[in-house]
This record gives C-alpha cells, sequence and structure tokens, in this order.
C-alpha cells in the first residue's frame, strides 16, 4: 500500500478519466508504471479501457460476470470490484485471505493446490456477510495484512474466540507450502553501444511477451562456457545486426523478478564498421539525457542512472 499510493496518486493525475486512459499510447502508460512490476497489469488496464470506451459505450461492467470480459480481469479482481465498487456479494481470497483462513480452521492441505484454492473459497463464500460484502472482504483482507501476519499478533485478534490454530497454540504451522523450489539466476550481458554522435542505442521489446512494450539494452543470457564479454557481443550481434567491438565492463546489477534473479552486466560498446541495425524489434538511437524519457524495466533503468552519473563525473572534471 505505501509502494502503490504515490503510483496510484501520480496515474490518476496523468489520467483523470477512463476516456483518457483509452486514449493514451502505451508508451505513456508504461512510463507512469514504471519500477511497479508486473507490466502486463499496465497493458490490461489500458486494453480494459479501450474495450470499455470502444464496446462499452464508458459504462464499467457493475456484474462479476461481465466484468470477467475485460482483459485482464479473472476471478479475483472481479470479486473485489463487484463487491466493493457494486456491493455484490462475492468473496474475495488473496494471500493475505488464505492465510487467515487455513489458521482459523487449521486447514492441513498444501494451499498451493487448486482443490485447496477451490476449498478455501467454498468457506470464503460461505463466511462471507453478504449484506455488506465491499466492507467484509476489505475486513479479512486487512486482518491478513495487519494482525494475522507471520508473525500473528493472536491476543489482540478479534476472531481469536473462533480461531482453531490458535486455540491449537500452532498457528503459524499454517498456512501449508510445499517447500519453495530455489529460485534460478541468470547472468546477463547487454551492450551500451554508442555511436560516433554520442547516442546509445536502445530497443522496445515486443507487446507481447514478459516487460512487454518497454524499452532496454540489447543482451541476453549467458550461456555455459561463454564470457560475459562474448554473450554481449553475440546478443547484441543476434538482437541487432550489429558486429560490436566490447569494452570496459560499465557495471552489475542484480533484480529479482517473480520466479527468477539476474545479475545484468552492462559493457560498454562500439561499432566495428557503422551499420544500420537489422532488428525487427522498434529501435532508436537516444542521448543519454532523453532515456529518461521512455519507459525502462528496473534493472535498465539504474543502468541508466549510472550511465547519467558517470557522465555528469566526467563532465565535472572536464571543468
Ligand atoms: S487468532 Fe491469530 S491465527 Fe487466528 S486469525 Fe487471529 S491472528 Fe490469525
Amino acid at each position: 500500500m505505501d509502494q502503490g499510493l504515490p503510483y496510484f496518486l501520480r496515474f490518476i493525475e496523468r489520467f483523470p478519466s477512463i476516456e483518457i486512459l483509452a486514449n493514451a499510447s502505451l508508451d505513456d502508460v508504461l512510463q507512469q508504471w514504471e519500477g511497479l512490476g508486473y507490466y502486463s497489469r499496465a497493458r490490461n488496464l489500458r486494453k480494459a479501457a479501450r474495450f470499455v470506451v470502444d464496446e462499452l459505450g464508458g459504462q464499467i461492467p457493475s456484474t462479476y460476470d461481465s466484468l470477467l470480459s475485460l482483459p485482464g480481469v479473472g476471478p479475483y479482481t472481479a470479486a473485489a470490484i463487484s463487491s466493493i465498487a457494486f456491493d455484490q456479494p462475492h468473496a474475495v481470497v488473496d494471500g493475505n485471505v488464505i492465510r487467515v483462513l487455513s489458521r482459523l480452521i487449521s486447514f492441513s492441505d498444501d494451499v498451493s493446490l487448486s482443490s485447496s484454492k477451490a476449498r478455501l473459497q467454498e468457506l470464503a463464500n460461505l463466511l462471507l456477510d453478504s449484506d455488506r460484502p465491499g466492507s467484509h472482504n476489505e475486513g479479512l483482507m486487512e486482518l491478513g495484512a495487519l494482525v494475522c501476519t507471520p508473525n500473528p499478533d493472536c491476543k489482540h485478534c478479534p476472531v481469536n474466540a473462533f480461531c482453531s490454530g490458535f486455540k491449537a497454540g500452532n498457528p503459524t504451522s499454517f498456512p501449508v507450502k510445499r517447500a519453495a523450489k530455489k529460485t534460478p539466476h541468470f547472468d546477463i550481458a547487454v551492450g551500451v553501444i554508442e555511436d560516433e554522435m554520442g547516442r546509445i542505442y536502445v530497443q522496445k521489446r515486443r507487446e507481447d511477451g514478459m516487460l512487454g512494450g518497454l524499452w532496454e539494452f540489447p543482451g541476453g543470457k549467458q550461456e555455459a562456457s561463454e564470457s560475459l564479454q562474448e554473450t554481449c557481443r553475440r546478443e547484441v550481434w543476434e538482437e541487432t545486426g550489429m558486429e560490436v567491438k566490447v569494452g570496459k565492463h560499465i557495471a552489475s546489477i542484480n533484480h529479482s523478478y517473480s520466479h527468477f534473479r539476474i545479475t545484468l552486466h552492462a559493457f560498454s560498446c562500439a561499432q566495428t564498421a557503422p551499420s544500420l541495425p537489422t532488428s525487427t524489434l522498434e529501435w532508436e538511437w537516444v542521448v543519454n539525457e532523453h532515456l529518461q524519457a521512455y519507459a525502462f524495466p528496473k534493472a535498465n533503468r539504474d543502468l541508466i542512472n549510472i550511465l547519467t552519473d558517470l557522465t555528469s563525473l566526467s563532465e565535472g572534471n572536464q571543468e
């Protein structure tokens, strides 16, 4: 909530109506979203706004089933919107609610199984106060976020009289989850290619993939028995068709995504002979100061900030 609120306020100020959001460019929407992660949500939000404006006369659907027709809206979001905004009896089950419910009934099955999720959804439906479904859902989510946390404050919990986990003295044994798999890690080498005018090459990721629509430096995963410099040269060639000489190492930046971690190693590069990029992606040569106007994933943005610091440092040294 603390992280999201400043983004929400900026987003609402920039796109104050559904029509404005529907007509905004994807670049603009992604730029407002930059740093939040889960970029498919930004793309879907814009797509949903377009759908509402173009197909539904600007009227946001008010029922659970019709909400499900919007891009990016699944059972969880449809239940949240229909109950909180339209007072309809649909129970919301998110991670916090799963924790509360599984402790309340000492639920011993693995909650990552879809059968477990279905049973907890059934329980949430049964418990739902259908006179005030929005307040009920918000209350349960808040209980999980503030009281029934990984280290629960059972003494001050308003439902401790009904809680099986608390009564048995083992609330933190729930929810039961199978051991998490080790998060994979990848080394990525990217090239910061400068042309003779000091502009830097950037390209735009395809809209349908991970981080779709965001800009990036060309590069990719290190393969076995390859040095990072070799990875950088190969990936730049494969992605852009430009033959480059890989120069000095600029920085290595760690970043975590939901299912894997990366270390992004950036190298300064120059073309061995001037040639036009042949990438099928949209690409541009951009002066460093203008890179702030493009939406980049977090690790690339960290790299741009480092490049900006290096530029100001060298300019300062020249004065
Ligand atoms: S009593 Fe403890 S374990 Fe049970 S719901 Fe409340 S905070 Fe969670």
